[in-house]
Order: C-alpha cells, then sequence, then structure tokens
C-alpha cells in the first residue's frame, strides 16, 4: 500500500484529468459541474474548489476534504456541492466516485420533472432501466446528497437527475462516475430526439433485465484467466 502522502498525489491528479473529461465531452460550461473521488483508506474526499474555471485546475487547486466536507488540505474552498458529495460517501460505502453535471439533454428531462424512460439497448446495458428523477434540493447545504442517496439506494441506474438542476453520477470510482455522466447525456439526448418526433416506445421488463445482465457480467474484456468471453 503506498503512503498517504503519495495517496493524495495520486488522487489529486486523478480528479484533476478527470475535470478534463467533463470539457471534452461538452458536459459542463464555464465553472459549472464538478467530480469529487474518496481517497482510499482515509475518511477524506478530493474535489473541485469552487468558482475556478476549468483552465484553471490543476492537481493543486483540488481541495481535501473530511467527510462531513471540512476543508482538510487546500487553498480554496470547495465546491458549493461538497456536503452533498459527503453525505453520499458517509451513506454509500461503495461508492468511490461522484460527478455532477449540468449537461444540457440530461437538464432538459430535470426541468420537465421526467426521469428517462429505457427505450434503448444502451440504456438497459448502463443504467438497468430508466434514469430517475430525484427530488428538488437547494444548493449548499448535504440536501441534494440526501436526494441522491434516497433515489440511487436500491437503484441499478448510477445517474439521477435532480427536478430542476441537473445530473449526479457514483460510480465504484471516480472514472466510473464520469463515464456514467457521459452515457446519461448521451441516451438522455437519443430519448429526447426520438420523442420530439413521436411517442416512445419503452422496451420490455425482461429484455431490460437482459441486457443489463449481460452488459455488466460478460461483454467487453475480463481478466477472467479462461479467456475470451463471447
Ligand atoms: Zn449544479
Amino acid at each position: 500500500m503506498s503512503r498517504p502522502a503519495e495517496t493524495l498525489r495520486r488522487v489529486r491528479e486523478e480528479v484533476n484529468r478527470l475535470h478534463a473529461e467533463l470539457l471534452r465531452w461538452g458536459l459542463v460550461a464555464w465553472t459549472s459541474g464538478n467530480v469529487s473521488a474518496r481517497v482510499p483508506d482515509a475518511d477524506l474526499m478530493v474535489i473541485k474548489p469552487s468558482g475556478l474555471g476549468y483552465a484553471d485546475l490543476t492537481p493543486d487547486t483540488m481541495v481535501v476534504t473530511d467527510l462531513h466536507g471540512t476543508v482538510v488540505e487546500g487553498e480554496h474552498a470547495p465546491s458549493s456541492d461538497t456536503a452533498s458529495h459527503a453525505y453520499v460517501y458517509r451513506a454509500m460505502p461503495h461508492v468511490n466516485g461522484i460527478v455532477h453535471t449540468h449537461s444540457p439533454y440530461a437538464t432538459a428531462w430535470a426541468a420537465r420533472n421526467e426521469a428517462v424512460p429505457c427505450a434503448i439497448t444502451a440504456m438497459a446495458d448502463e443504467f438497468g432501466g430508466e434514469i430517475p428523477l430525484g427530488p428538488f434540493a437547494l444548493i449548499g447545504g448535504d440536501e441534494i446528497g440526501r436526494g441522491i442517496v434516497a433515489t440511487l439506494s436500491g437503484h441499478r441506474s448510477p445517474a439521477v437527475i435532480m427536478r430542476g438542476h441537473g445530473v449526479f453520477t457514483i460510480g465504484a470510482d471516480a472514472q466510473a462516475a464520469v463515464k456514467a455522466a457521459v452515457m446519461c447525456e448521451d441516451v438522455a439526448r437519443t430519448v429526447h430526439l426520438a420523442r420530439v418526433h413521436g411517442p416512445l416506445q419503452p422496451l420490455p421488463e425482461h429484455h431490460v433485465d437482459a441486457l443489463y445482465e449481460r452488459y455488466q457480467n460478460v461483454y467487453g474484456q475480463h481478466d477472467d484467466p479462461q479467456g475470451a468471453r463471447p
């Protein structure tokens, strides 16, 4: 196991790098959006500083807080969503990364107070059903975090769209949470475009279950010593 200082440096670098991914995928504008990651083997997290532009982010500008949002290390104030990220890490021990964006198509569903219906196989694969709608919550305290945990607990989806606000995603690591944010916007756009021209045809539940099972357990490259999967 690496020493704590080395671990913190690695997490700062990873969280900084992943913020560039939000820009690259067109999920954020100006200073909006944030990524955080839990620090392994410590009750700490690393999160974006508040109000800094993406061009000014570096590993050193990332803020280290405890899991109640109190700053432990960093020259800047942490993101205004810090208390909510901290709440999710306390309530969901399997979550090690969280992403928030106002990506436009997913946020349009949030503005209409609608969950994104599961009408395409890519949604069944990634989200195991609809992308659920979470409650409206004011920014600043941990109210958003409470809404995220209440909505995603027992749900397959790693993404929630919060009413009138935007997207929050969770992951086993921060990279997985970024992937969920990218895929959330991608499918929200496709399903939005589909509905513009006609009623949606949600996938039958047994197909959703089969697609989710295959994608999560069989699809892709595995470390399985038995070799190739179908
Ligand atoms: Zn926001």
